[in-house]
């Protein structure tokens, strides 16, 4: 399988700055790792895809957390990603599967809810936050975050995410695209990508066909106008370990650590990002409480 990866580029002399991505490896490690079903992969992988385009427009050791927080039957969407192309990503209610909408596609909105909040909690160190947050506006999650760079940011921007779905529950295609306009950028310029971002077909099925990243670019400027700063390999990863989890343990304090020696005999603690379970034996329990 071709591995997944990301462009960074400008475009039409500087302009636009833009970034493509093809995330079918990832969010098919989200969809095994968590069981996702069709609507659940969809939301979750425009997520994912969405989230590890934004990780790296961070520096260096900084991340990001995307909450999507919609009424609809997903519950709660969550997703860290940061500068390296590392992403990780849950959704609340895996189990979900609606017909599809009237155009035919997966329903991503009456998945995710068309009312409710999508924030981004920036990490940048020196225990630093930067939060940004706006309404959902449509649900189908491309638009919203073209919402949230437009509102939250003040940047104008077009995202495009998809992800395509086999009946058997495994991801066939994913990836996606962002288009930021710069300051002084020109009409003409503007005009051209709004033409361009209608002629061309959706990002999913751009991956599908086995475009490259740099390609989907190539198709909203033309090739001569794109210019390739960076290219990054993406992955789902977490950063849990079971050194992580018996730091949790301990931080219960010995109180709520001797109860649970006495009353469950082990513990079995499970990631939400990941669905790692780490599992921890009497034995194992009692060490820690001596530390
Ligand atoms: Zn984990």
């Amino acid at each position: 399988m071709k591995k997944d990866y990301l462009v960074k580029a400008l475009a039409c002399n500087g302009e636009i700055r833009a970034y493509a991505v093809r995330t079918t490896n990832t969010v098919s490690e989200a969809q095994q790792r968590h069981d996702t079903w069709v609507n659940a992969s969809a939301a979750l992988g425009r997520s994912i895809t969405a989230g590890v385009m934004m990780g790296v427009m961070l520096k260096g050791e900084q991340k990001l957390t995307i909450k999507i927080e919609g009424d609809g039957p997903l519950g709660p969407i969550l997703v860290d990603s940061n500068a390296k192309g590392e992403v990780r990503g849950y959704v609340t209610n895996p189990h979900v599967q609606l017909p599809q909408n009237t155009v035919g596609k997966i329903d991503v909105a009456g998945a995710v809810g068309r009312n409710g909040f999508l924030s981004v909690v920036k990490d940048v160190g020196m225990k630093d936050h930067f939060t940004g947050q706006v309404p959902i506006v449509s649900g189908e999650l491309g638009e919203d975050f073209t919402y949230y760079f437009v509102a939250s940011e003040q940047i104008p921007s077009a995202v495009g995410v998809g992800v395509l779905v086999n009946p058997d529950h495994t991801i066939l295609a994913a990836g996606g695209f962002i288009i930021q306009v710069m300051p002084g950028a020109s009409d003409e310029t503007i005009t051209m990508i709004e033409e361009n971002m209608k002629k061309i077909p959706a990002v999913s099925t751009m991956i599908e066909k086995g475009l490259t990243p740099e390609e989907i670019l190539y198709q909203l400027f033309g090739q001569d106008k794109v210019q390739i700063l960076d290219t990054l390999d993406v992955s789902f990863c977490c950063e849990c370990s079971r050194e992580r989890i018996e730091t949790v343990l301990i931080g219960l304090g010995k109180e709520e650590l001797g109860l649970m020696i006495e009353e469950d005999e082990k513990a079995d603690v499970e990631c939400h990002f990941c669905n790692e379970t780490y599992h921890f034996t009497k034995e194992e329990l009692e060490q820690l409480l001596d530390k």
